[in-house]
């Protein structure tokens, strides 16, 4: 039997290099595995539980379909879908809530994280938001996410779901656990010590999608205080595929030679170089092909979803 991978990207902006390195990248190389059985998808639902324009939604959610697609996830090898076409999701996370102890949830750091920086609105969605995760994971059964860092601890609530859910109503779900890139967590331009985020501001992000003026322009500007450098230094050697340009910035920084502009200006030229084909390939991309790309895609997941949950309101006992 195959093994079963869950992923999703929201749809809530652009999507950063943090975002490609730390996740996509792996669901594309993922794709070349026969033992897999691939599911990736866009949270919608998980979206809005921050602020956001409604009005935009639908264009932020076809732009990141392109953008994978572009990017090289293959519908024919993965089923790509958007997460509120199916839902059974909704349906999995209520019977999940009903086995999740209030103390597992209060201990999430990403909940901590985003009720500080939207005081306004923290809303119940954002403090439930990991259990429909945990839907989403173990609708499918699947048993590795890749993802970045911060999702680490949402998968490993996901297997404390999952194990609550066994004991209480008979064995059904597997436990998941989460697959790193080797890049789980990339840096801010303008904050050297915190991760990339769509929530940081354009500046502080590299979108994929971005120009090669505009990569020029944001690498310039970002800080190079001791970390910063650091971070520009690791992210040439992600870009550098024939590692001797790596090589070279990194002798002079540690002969202490190193200029800014230089390690800038090159990291900017990767930058802009790793995602040529991809911008190309993006403008190729219409509408239709990505209404149909999802319509496939839901009718694969929705499937699976429907068959998870009959044996799921059996075991529970409401059929
Ligand atoms: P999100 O945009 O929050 O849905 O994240 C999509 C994927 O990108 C998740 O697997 C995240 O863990 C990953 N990710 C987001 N930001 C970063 C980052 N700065 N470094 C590495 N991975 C990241």
């Amino acid at each position: 039997m195959k093994k079963v991978i869950v992923s999703g990207i929201q749809p809530t902006g652009e999507m950063h290099i943090g975002n490609y390195l730390g996740a996509v990248k792996n669901w594309v190389d993922l794709q070349n595995d026969a033992q897999y059985d691939r599911f990736f998808f866009i949270p919608d639902w998980h979206s809005m539980t921050i602020d956001y324009e409604p009005a935009t939604k639908q264009r932020l959610i076809k732009n990141l379909v392109r953008d994978l697609l572009a990017l090289g996830i293959d519908p024919k090898k993965s089923t790509l879908f958007v997460q509120s076409h199916i839902p059974e999701h909704l349906e999995l996370c209520w019977n999940f809530l009903t086995v999740t102890p209030m103390s597992e949830l209060e201990k999430m750091t990403q909940f901590k994280d985003k009720a500080a920086k939207h005081v306004e609105n923290v809303n119940v969605g954002l403090f439930t938001y990991p259990v429909l995760m945990a839907a989403d994971i173990l609708m499918y059964k699947s048993m590795i996410v890749p993802a970045g860092e911060d999702q680490v601890q949402h998968v490993e609530l996901a297997r404390v779901i999952a194990k609550k859910f066994n004991n209480k109503f008979g064995t059904t779900f597997p436990e998941p656990k989460a697959m790193l890139t080797e890049v789980p967590r990339v840096m801010s331009l303008t904050e050297s010590n915190k991760k990339m985020s769509k929530s940081g501001g354009d500046k502080s992000c590299v979108f994929v999608a971005d120009s090669p003026d505009i990569i020029a322009t944001k690498i310039r500007k970002a800080v190079t205080d001791e970390q910063g450098v650091q971070n520009l230094l690791e992210l040439v050697k992600l870009f550098d595929v024939s590692t001797l340009t790596y090589a070279h910035l990194k002798k002079d920084f540690d002969a202490g030679a190193l200029k800014n502009v230089e390690l800038k200006d090159t990291l900017a030229e990767l930058i802009a170089a790793a995602f040529a084909d991809f911008r190309n390939r993006k403008e190729e991309i219409s509408d239709a092909e990505v209404a149909a790309v999802l319509e496939t895609g839901r009718a694969r997941a929705r499937a699976i979803a429907q068959q998870t949950m009959e044996e799921v309101r059996i075991k529970t006992g409401l059929r």
